[in-house]
């Protein structure tokens, strides 16, 4: 016997209601039943509410479910989410057809209420196990932000977003100011206290849904700002700094302030295909390092123009 998963959310996808009814009996209490009557409502709905797992119908008027796990399947934000065909189609070419398409089973009507719960039930268990995973593989150990790994992923695929929609990206570096006599003066638990705390006021800080902060190494952070243009740095560089800065962690070794505090390099630029973000997070690199040199607890930026030639 498997363990009993935590209640889940599931996505009944059934042109038939009395489909939708029967399916919602087989697990009454045991999760939350969402429904949709056709392909364009389970989208939307699985967009909203991003189920744990899709129950989708093959046959049904206008979208039918092999054009609607392709969509699902196609989208980024929707992919993970594991579909269950459930359908009367019962010959081998239909079920080759939609794990083919990305399905992980498939299951003919009208099902045993109890081999129904059962594989759902074990499909539940790996995507847990998965979800569990990924977040283990993105996240930092010590600060429960991103990590540098889930950090050069975002910066790709924002990069790549900006330079398809020509708008601005915005990439800042932040690095703790004199934090190895923190740590020789304070210990490496409170080291780690610190930082700890230093990632949840930068996270606190954010305004944006899509911007993004993650630990970089060591007591290093970046932080990515979509569609954040030049104007607007100053303002967001000087309310991360702020937000650590009011954090009033003793610093008694340090000598710019009686507290711990940041410097910040930022580079703002539009992405362009032929240019590497890489240019990018060397520009804010070199901007965190004037930052130091000019006296630590600042910030600095540049903006870049154009494709840059080396
Ligand atoms: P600066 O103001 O120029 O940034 O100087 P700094 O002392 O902050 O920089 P340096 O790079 O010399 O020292 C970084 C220190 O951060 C050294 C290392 O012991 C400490 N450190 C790195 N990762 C961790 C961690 O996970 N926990 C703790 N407690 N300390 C860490
Ligand atoms: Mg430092
Ligand atoms: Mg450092």
């Amino acid at each position: 016997m498997t363990q009993p998963v935590a209640k889940a959310t599931l996505l009944v996808v059934d042109d038939a209601p009395v489909n939708i009814r029967f399916l919602a009996g087989v697990f009454q209490d045991e999760h939350r039943i969402l429904a949709a009557t056709g392909g364009e409502e389970a989208i939307r709905i699985a967009l909203q509410e991003n189920p744990d797992l899709v129950l989708l119908d093959i046959m049904m008027p206008q979208m039918d479910g092999y054009q609607t796990i392709q969509k699902l399947k196609g989208d980024d934000r929707t992919k993970k989410i594991p579909v269950i065909f459930v359908t009367a189609r019962d010959s081998q070419d239909d079920e080759a057809r939609g794990l083919d398409l990305g399905a992980i089973d498939y299951i003919t009507k009208p099902g045993s209420p109890a081999i129904i719960r059962a594989r759902v039930r074990n499909h539940l268990e790996l995507k847990h196990y998965r979800d569990t995973l990924e977040r283990l593989s993105t996240m930092d150990g010590l600060t429960e932000i991103a990590n540098r790994r889930q950090f050069d992923t975002m910066l790709d695929q924002e990069w790549r977003r900006g330079a398809r929609a020509s708008s601005p990206l915005t990439l800042m570096l932040l690095d703790v100011d004199f934090f190895k006599p923190f740590n020789d003066h304070y210990g490496h638990q409170a080291g780690d206290d610190c930082l700890k705390a230093v990632a949840a006021a930068l996270r606190g800080a954010l305004l944006r849904v899509t911007d993004f902060v993650a630990r970089y190494g060591g007591e290093e952070f970046a932080a990515l700002f979509p569609g954040l243009d030049a104007s607007g740095v100053p303002n967001a560089a000087e309310r991360l700094r702020d937000q650590v800065q009011s954090l009033a962690i003793p610093h008694a070794k340090s000598s710019v302030a009686e507290h711990v505090t940041i410097s910040i390099g930022a580079a703002t630029m539009v992405p362009h295909r032929d240019e590497n973000a890489q240019f990018l997070l060397k520009a804010a690199d070199d901007r965190l390092y004037v930052a130091k040199k000019g006296g630590r607890n600042r910030f600095t930026h540049v903006t870049l123009e154009g494709v840059v030639q080396e």
